[in-house]
């Protein structure tokens, strides 16, 4: 789940991390006030959940309260990057002498999590990281150990931070690990983090991504987001407590178990077909989540076949076979079926498909090789 901007500045304001003065403003008279408060030239930045907002015309630097308004005006309610703009932070403008970029994130391949800087930082960074990687520094924090000030001190030396901003720069990465852990977070940015012309370290730039399989440790959090921007079926998946992810294969799954998910797209792979999406509707489903799963694959224009996997468990292949048999019912569909159902009242799980003319298949490799086949004849 991504936070916007001014909540990941709450979120720094509230761990003392220095962000400037500033408010949200829907309207452009809010705008005005805000900008009346701050008395000073302001930056008017859309909070719309995307990246390159500075270069898409989402960040305005005006001068008076009168301009902030003629300014908000034109931004709210338009689109940056094609995302609406329905708010818009409102602070002081910063006189930068230099803009640094500062991020932590997991490095997967090395279980670590990582703390990246560069000297160069800004609305260019994507650049610099294509064209100049060596810029880019890059040190790992042991999660047994945490993040040592002297890791922080090196990063600071590596990309050359006058050493009159150590200790403040220290203490910001210190800050920033703590939120990284406690939030349960996979990726913070600060881009740009800045050297004001006051010779100070302030977070002008805000990101934070909190963990969605954590976010049950984080209730506050949660009201937090924004589904605007998101795909509809991610929203329906996310109500019905299905992991789904949309790929671009043609092959529809629907699995319970995140293993059996992962083996039921690779075999479908190794019989050369390409599932259409991953979905888990995890242990002890209903018939109303293989319903509302059913629904969602079935949305996706893509899907040629749909490749029903279960092993019952918790989960009763009954169950299931029922909550199939009825939502085809209330679905008008030409996609043809394929499912296997293994394990608990499999036998009364199968006479259901088997009175309603549903196909049935034994092992998950016949039920791949019919799936994909029935794939190739609809693509031939
Ligand atoms: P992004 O483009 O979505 O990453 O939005 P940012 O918040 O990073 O803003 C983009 C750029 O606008 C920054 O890199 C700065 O160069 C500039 N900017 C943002 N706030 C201020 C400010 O207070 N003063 C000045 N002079 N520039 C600012
Ligand atoms: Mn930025």
């Amino acid at each position: 789940m991504r936070l916007h901007e001014y909540q990941s500045k709450e979120v720094f304001a509230s761990n003392n991390i220095p962000i400037p003065r500033g408010r949200l403003a829907s309207t452009p008279e809010e705008a005005k006030l805000i900008a009346e408060e701050l008395n000073g030239p302001v930056v008017l930045k859309a909070q719309v959940l995307v990246g390159g907002r500075g270069k898409a015309g989402g960040v305005r630097l005006v001068n008076s309260p009168e301009e902030a308004e003629e300014e908000a005006a034109k931004i709210l309610g338009n689109r940056v990057k094609d995302i609406p703009v329905r708010c818009l932070l409102v602070e002081e403008a910063v006189h930068i002498q230099q803009e640094i970029y500062f991020g932590m994130t997991m490095d997967r391949e090395n279980s670590e999590i990582v703390m990246i800087a560069s000297a160069e930082g800004g609305v260019d960074i994507e650049e610099i990281a294509r064209l100049s990687p060596e810029k880019i520094i890059r040190i790992p924090v042991n999660p047994l150990l945490g993040l040592r000030d002297f890791q922080a001190r090196v990063l600071a030396t590596d990309i050359e931070i006058p050493r009159s901003l150590w200790r403040s720069f220290i203490t910001i990465c210190q800050k920033i690990y703590t939120v990284y852990q406690q939030l349960d977070t996979t990726l913070i940015e600060i881009n740009p983090l800045v050297i004001t012309d006051e010779h100070r370290l302030m977070a002008l730039d805000a990101k934070i991504i909190i963990d969605d399989n954590a976010l049950f440790r984080h209730p506050d959090m949660v009201d937090k987001r924004d589904t605007s921007a998101e795909a509809p079926e991610e929203i329906e998946a996310r109500k019905f407590g299905l992991a789904y992810i949309k790929l671009d294969g043609n092959i529809g799954c629907l699995v319970n178990g995140a293993g059996l998910a992962m083996a039921t797209m690779d075999i479908i792979q190794q019989q050369g077909g390409r599932p259409a999406n991953f979905l888990d509707i995890g242990g002890g489903a209903n018939a109303e989540k293989v319903a509302a799963a059913l629904r969602i694959i079935l949305a996706d224009p893509q899907v040629d076949t749909v490749l029903i996997n279960i092993f019952g468990g918790i989960t009763r292949c009954d169950e299931v076979a029922n909550g199939i048999q009825q939502t085809l019912q209330t679905i008008e569909t030409e996609v043809p079926f394929v499912i296997r159902l293994v394990g608990t009242n499999e036998t009364e799980g199968r006479q259901i498909l088997a009175d309603a003319d549903l196909p049935t298949a034994d092992t998950l490799q016949e039920a791949a090789a019919m799936a994909v086949a029935r794939a190739k004849a609809l693509v031939a």
